[in-house]
């Protein structure tokens, strides 16, 4: 069908006189003003040619819709009449504000049941009356920062204002499936796993922890391999598992912070397990403090630590290193293990027994990123510092005062931060495919006129 359109307005310039900016910031209103008045006669007018043919022609339409009286069967009447419309405009929330739209009923003439065709046949869903492009836009807001400090509504994103508790509830109300995360054909070259805690949404208070699985591709490209909220790492294991299963490799490298749960449960999706070796330094200085030694002494000893397991591989591709300088790696990775197991020694001398075994416990996984490189020539991260600052960002969102969550409610907000944050062609790809956009529509501008006359 084809609409046309007219648009004319009346412009006052007082005394004569005005400047530059005048014009545009009057000009500016317009934006959302047009677009609003021209989607609404766009919808007017489809609506009548619908129910036109629902109701006036021979041949009628077949609108799908759920027999009266009858528990979810569907009745497939292609014959309909009128049925008045309702007496207000309604309103659809648009991403630029509300439309406000007649809309009218048709009644069945098979079975009696009363509906709006117009809703279906634009893909509005009848409750909420919500446009796809307003979803999208609450779902960005809701993981922006700024979000937990902006009191009351949601108003800056559109001219609509939505309140803060009904935008949560459209956001965690949905099941997000078709939102994936995981590999998705790529190849994944290393991973990264850590954890944060939160406070769970249940009487009496509590905490969980949400946790988070990140791939890295040979092209340095980060992939969202899960996020889960309150799962032991064992199950989370078994699904990342299946995923990485259908790679042509193994992945290299898994790097963790060294928490016991996550060697035992996910060590075997990598080659060689790497501990962080930030953490390394870091839980040293706690054991020690443990065993009661003196801060200096505790300090001068992981300075001693971040010397031996410091040791920095050389830069360029692993196939331009001469093999004398990785001969030279090789050396110097067992002067390291040396050096680590004399501190060792010298710990269970002087009888610092929970720094002693900290470091036994760790010898095996803690140069794993030069053994790796020494065997394949592929550098994997020695820290999980790319996850430490994902993870201090989500914490900015899920950690305001007072702020408690479900485990499904903070697993799905992550989810949407990570895809927009960081794999954010995606995050575009979804909501193309969702609003279904295929050049059903296409409007050109065929004039504009205009005359003037002195006041
Ligand atoms: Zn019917």
């Amino acid at each position: 069908m084809e609409i046309k359109i007219s648009i004319s307005a009346k412009v006052s310039i007082q005394d004569g006189r005005v400047n530059v900016n005048e014009i545009l910031y009057e000009a500016d209103k317009f934006g959302n003003l047009l677009k609003k008045l021209i989607a609404e006669r766009i919808i007017e007018h489809y609506q009548s040619a619908v129910i036109s043919r629902m109701c006036d022609t021979e041949e009628g339409l077949v609108v799908k819709h759920v027999k009266k009286g009858g528990k979810s069967q569907i009745c497939e009447e292609k014959r309909y009449t009128r049925e008045g419309a309702r007496s207000k405009k309604r309103g659809i929330k648009a991403d630029f504000g509300e439309l406000r739209v007649r809309i009218e009923n048709v009644k069945c003439r098979k079975c009696g049941r009363i509906f709006t065709p117009i809703t279906r046949a634009l893909k509005i869903d009848n409750w909420g009356r919500k446009t796809e492009g307003l979803v999208m836009k609450v779902a960005e807001t809701i993981s922006k920062q700024s979000y937990g400090y902006s009191v009351g509504s949601l108003k800056d994103i559109s001219g609509v204002t939505i309140p803060k508790a009904t935008a949560h509830r459209w956001i965690v109300g949905e099941d997000w499936k078709d939102l994936e995360l995981g590999r998705r054909g790529k190849e994944i070259a290393s991973v990264l796993v850590d954890g944060t805690g939160y406070k769970r949404q249940i009487i009496g208070g509590g905490k969980g922890d949400i946790r988070f699985v990140i791939g890295i591709t040979d092209e340095g490209e980060r992939r969202v391999l899960g996020v889960w909220a309150n799962k032991d790492w064992g199950d989370i294991g078994k699904e990342v598992k299946e995923d990485l299963n259908e790679q042509k490799e193994k992945p290299g490298m898994l790097t963790s912070d060294g928490e016991q749960g996550i060697a035992e449960s996910l060590g075997d999706i990598a080659r060689f397990h790497q501990r962080c070796i930030w953490h390394e330094k870091r839980d040293l200085g706690y054991a020690m403090w443990k065993d009661g030694v003196e801060k200096k002494e505790r300090d001068s000893e992981v300075e001693r630590l971040s010397g031996i397991i410091g040791m920095q591989l050389p830069g360029g591709e692993h196939e331009f290193v001469r093999e004398e300088d990785k001969e030279g790696i090789r050396k110097r990775l067992d002067s390291c293990k040396d050096e680590f197991n004399k501190l060792i020694k010298k710990f269970e001398e002087k009888g610092y027994n929970k720094g002693a075994t900290y470091l036994k416990n760790s010898v095996s996984n803690i140069f794993s990123h030069i053994e790796l490189w020494l065997e394949v020539g592929i550098i994997s991260p020695r820290t999980t510092s790319l996850l430490e600052s994902i993870i201090r960002q989500v914490g900015r969102r899920t950690k305001k005062i007072g702020a408690t969550w479900s485990d499904g409610g903070i697993e799905k907000v992550v989810k949407i931060f990570l895809k927009k944050t960081y794999e954010s062609s995606d995050w575009g790809e979804y909501w193309k495919k969702r609003m279904g956009i295929s050049d059903g529509c296409k409007i050109n501008l065929l004039s504009i006129t205009s005359e003037a006359r002195a006041t």
